[in-house]
């Protein structure tokens, strides 16, 4: 088995320009003492929107490791594959994230439920599960309901998992299993459950990405009960640790948080949670680097700025078709878009402002980051114009990119 490190941070780079900007961030970390990885991901409907191939993510990631002599390690996520998706990312990647959200719900196979009870009579009763204050109290119908509901998901990761595994001619790969993209969280006893059905199939997860209770909007700060998601998020990396133990999971398995960039509001708690037990984390973020794309070609004005208006402007007038994929995951209020003669009379700074994601700055506009976010297949459709761009003002762009990461992500999560 490949080992993931305690911990690693997701980058996204939808038009691969900017691993060597990204990669900067992890290098003044590691200078402050903290050592975490990248994982660059790239999910199957990125790359079919974008109009690019898994190889072109290994080739990007390879290049900025070897140009800046990055000596840790690395890796590359096939994001949110499936059994029918996986196959071409398969010699680029050796991290998967096997998406199994569509199958939860689902029933499995008849008589599935009642054997997966009786292989797992631990789970019903008073469960005490150190680091979690009251004891879970489960009954056999509550055993059943759970499982009836996550087993086909978790035997859907143990297909994946196997096809993987048959295709690479081992296990020398990381797994990751995801269930966010999915209507309801999934909780802590669930979660256990979940856990033990992943280890019957075994299934050598290292990370997982429940859904977590509250929105995780794409590129905006979290929505939801901070008190709520602390005690969830605690009593998962309780579950996890005695889930460890009791099914044989491999000993680094972790948490991963999912479109977890930009939840400046999560942060400290997070980060008081790993210091305390000594979990590790993956941190997935939400493909926000498109938006310092955006942000460096305003602040470089001239014919990077025309583009970045010409982006929204067109953004504007498409918002139903452009945030039709995405409703779940982002909350805009179209009253605070400002229409186009507005932004066209803004200034480069000004336009980056309303963009960057600093709150407390008074032209920040979370609806216009919301809906830029959901726009890169505009800049996809500019080709080679907005590559150019890209080419031209490296410099500026590269420095929003690795400044995104560096100050308003790694240092409030893992320094504080
Ligand atoms: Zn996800």
């Amino acid at each position: 088995m490949r080992v993931l490190e305690r911990f690693s941070f997701g980058v996204g780079d939808r038009f691969a320009h900017q691993a060597a900007a990204q990669l900067r961030a992890f290098q003044k970390l590691a200078a402050d003492g903290v050592d975490v990885v990248p994982v660059w991901n790239k999910s199957n409907r990125e790359h079919t929107f974008v109009g690019s191939e898994p190889p072109s993510v290994l080739k990007a990631a390879r290049t900025a490791v070897e140009g800046l002599g990055w000596s840790r390690g690395w890796h590359v996520d096939a994001d949110h594959i499936r059994l029918e998706t996986v196959d071409r990312f398969v010699e680029c990647s050796d991290f998967f994230t096997l998406d199994v959200a569509d199958s939860i719900g689902k029933p499995p196979g008849p008589g599935e439920v009642e054997a997966f009870l009786g292989r797992h009579p631990e789970l019903v009763g008073e469960l005490r599960i150190a680091g979690v204050e009251k004891p879970f109290v489960t009954s056999p119908e509550d055993v059943k309901r759970v499982a009836g509901k996550y087993l086909l998901a978790a035997q859907d990761a143990g297909r994946i998992y196997r096809h993987i595994v048959d295709k690479k001619g081992g296990e020398d790969f990381i797994a990751e299993v995801s269930m966010d993209e999915t209507d309801s969280p999934q909780t802590p006893p669930e979660l256990l459950i979940i856990l033990a059905a992943l280890a019957d199939e075994k299934v050598r997860v290292q990370t997982i990405a429940p859904k977590f209770t509250g929105r995780f909007n794409k590129g905006v700060d979290y929505v939801g009960d901070l008190v709520q998601f602390e005690r969830e998020f605690n009593e998962d990396l309780a579950v996890i640790a005695h889930a460890v133990g009791q099914y044989g999971l491999p000993s680094n398995l972790k948490l991963s948080v999912h479109s977890g960039s930009d939840k400046f509001s999560l942060y400290p708690v997070i980060r008081h949670a790993l210091a305390r037990t000594g979990a590790g984390l993956h941190l997935k973020t939400a493909g926000t680097t498109w938006l310092e794309e955006l942000i460096g070609l305003s602040e470089a004005g001239g014919d990077g700025l025309v583009l970045a208006k010409e982006i929204y402007v067109y953004a504007l007038e498409h918002v139903d078709e452009l945030c039709a994929p995405y409703a779940s995951v982002i909350d805009i209020n179209r009253s605070n878009l400002p229409d186009a003669s507005e932004v066209g009379s803004w200034s480069g700074p000004r336009l980056a402002s309303a963009i960057r994601h600093i709150p407390t700055h008074p032209g920040f506009n979370a609806d216009v980051r919301q809906l830029l976010h959901v726009s890169f297949k505009v800049a996809a459709k500019a080709g080679a114009r907005y590559l150019d761009l890209l080419k031209a003002n490296e410099a500026i762009v590269g420095k929003q990119v690795t400044e995104n990461i560096y100050e308003r992500h790694m240092r409030p999560l893992f320094i504080g």
